[in-house]
């Protein structure tokens, strides 16, 4: 039990901003001042600022692609010591893609205690599961692949949409999963003939009629329909290409009628023919994302440096790969999805980069809704998610952004919109964008806020005259009402929980899927879906009602 007294808070989601108030906390949560004994614990945060704990919407930290990545960047790895700040704990490795204690050090020494991993296929789940319990502190939610799953896509063929969404509830549940996860809807599977999906209505490579578009709405309805507490999570097709901006409006509109979440957006707002015309389309991509309220997205903003892309879009990253001559993995992961890696460096002079660099900050001065855009780095394609304050820097003073511009080439500032926007973020639209929005996105409704109730996830920062890098090192961090990092140190290590959704599925489905699984898997059914005593801390989300 402890209270944080005269701090000044920011918790929008109940809307305060900026009130000096106290906040007691019992049993993990935050509780009512009448519910707290005297002589409780006291953290004086007096000139400082409280918020809620960071929750990241969209990460990639566990499972085969990550340690694929791991393997695939041993020099990488070995720049440890710099992201580590002497930790003598069981400290990993740090590098663009840590270790698992490395990835809870540093998003709890941020200020950051859940985490959305957004790309996990079926058969590698259980090792994503491992991985995800290996993260000390933060708390996890995770993502199936599901756009480019051949029992599903030979259901759509079919026409049997609903034995498709009982299928795709049962593998939800086979993968211990909080949601749906799709990317390159079609054009991963039709990668496995060298071919891609590059427009939203042409049946896709091996399919008479499945569509791009048809995938994309049914799985929004699936989601809807089986009650998920996250819309499906959409990696639009097209990702990377100069002119995306266009199939990014049309998706928008594939979509009307549905909730759904658009993943990394900056990179599907590009304009242009080709990679010597790529220019910002940031202000169309806006206006349309902002009309369609239904619609929730996160930044997936670009820093200049060094990153590793890693993504189920295994055209996409061929296509990387064959531009720049990185280094290059692929994976295919049997009738589900697929996964391509490849080491990148974001560099100022580099004109592609430039504009990358300028549209995810572009979307997120554009999108004036800060409920509906979340602050991401795609980590760690975009860049580290410990780089999250250089970002939030930008946000909050212009001048700072405008002396950033300066730096570009002049033939990539004539191509984009930021040295036109003057908007600064106040520390409630910083607030809203790195937890509240994000919390209110995954149906987390425990998190992303301090009111009665609120699980007590607590970011504590010190105010500085310059707002610079004020996330780099909260004061204090409380996880589940411990206190996890003090004077900016990691000083106790607790265990995050995972959130799963259990839809409501007709158990027949699973004789359905056995014989097909049993003729094209390499694997043996039984050892197909996660047991439950593999998550070490689950909470389990019932959801949907029981199919007819
Ligand atoms: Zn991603």
């Amino acid at each position: 039990m402890l209270r944080i007294i005269g701090g000044t808070v920011y918790d929008p989601a109940n809307g305060i901003d900026g009130v000096v108030k106290d906040l007691c906390i019992a049993d993990g949560r935050i509780v009512a001042e009448a519910a707290l004994p005297a002589g409780a614990r006291t953290i004086d945060a007096s000139g400082m600022v409280v918020m809620p704990g960071g929750v990241d919407v969209h990460t990639h930290v566990a499972g085969g692609a990550l340690n694929f990545a791991r393997g695939l960047v041993p020099e990488n790895q070995r720049a440890a010591r710099k992201f580590l700040h002497g930790l003598d704990r069981r400290a990993g490795l740090g590098g663009m893609t840590p270790t698992t204690f490395a990835t809870g050090y540093l998003y709890a020494g941020m200020g950051w205690t859940t985490v959305n991993e957004a790309a996990v296929p079926i058969l590698s789940a259980r090792h994503t599961h491992e991985e995800l319990h290996d993260i000390p502190i933060v708390d996890k939610t995770s993502l199936v692949l599901m756009a480019n799953n051949e029992f599903v896509l030979d259901l759509l063929e079919a026409g049997e949409i609903e034995r498709a969404r009982q299928v795709v509830a049962w593998l939800v549940w086979a993968a211990k999963a909080y949601g749906l996860k799709a990317v390159n809807p079609g054009g991963v599977e039709a990668w496995k003939w060298g071919k891609n999906a590059n427009t939203l209505h042409a049946p896709i490579e091996g399919y008479n009629t499945v569509t791009p578009a048809q995938i994309i709405a049914s799985l929004a309805g699936m989601a809807d329909d089986l009650g998920l507490p996250h819309p499906v999570h959409l990696h639009c097709n097209n990702l990377g290409v100069p002119g995306n901006f266009a199939t990014t409006i049309e998706t928008m509109s594939v979509l009307q009628g549905h909730r759904a979440h658009l993943a990394h957006l900056q990179f599907h707002a590009y304009g242009g023919d080709d990679w010597s015309t790529m220019r910002s389309e940031s202000a169309r991509v806006a206006e349309a994302f902002s009309a369609q309220k239904n619609l929730t997205t996160d930044a997936g903003a670009v820093l200049f440096g060094d990153a590793v892309t890693i993504t189920a879009d295994g055209p996409w990253q061929h296509l990387l790969y064959q531009l720049t001559g990185r280094k290059w993995g692929n994976l295919d992961v049997e009738n589900e999805t697929g996964c391509g890696i490849v080491p990148y460096v974001y560099k100022d002079r580099n004109l592609v980069n430039a504009v990358q660099w300028a549209v995810g900050l572009e979307l997120l001065l554009l999108i004036d809704d800060p409920w509906r855009i979340f602050l991401t780095t795609d980590h760690p394609n975009g860049g580290g998610f410990w780089r999250y304050p250089e970002i939030i820097h930008m946000l909050m003073n212009a001048e700072f952004r405008k002396e950033q511009v300066q730096k570009l080439p002049e033939k990539a500032r004539g191509r984009i919109l930021l040295p036109d926007l003057d908007r600064e973020y106040t520390l409630s639209e910083i607030a809203i964008i790195t937890s509240a929005g994000p919390a209110r996105s995954l149906g987390l409704a425990e998190k992303g806020h301090l009111g009665v109730g609120a699980h007590a996830d607590v970011a504590i920062y010190p105010i500085k005259p310059d707002h610079g890098l004020l996330f780099s090192y909260p004061r204090y961090v409380l996880k589940g009402g411990a206190i996890v990092v003090e004077e900016g140190d990691v000083r106790n290590v607790v265990d995050g929980r995972e959130f799963i959704v259990h839809p409501a599925c007709d158990d027949a489905i699973e004789e359905y899927i056995r014989p097909l699984f049993e003729k094209v898997y390499t694997m043996s059914f039984a050892n197909y879906p996660v047991e439950m005593e593999r998550l070490r801390h689950p909470e389990v989300i019932a959801c949907g009602s029981t199919s007819a």
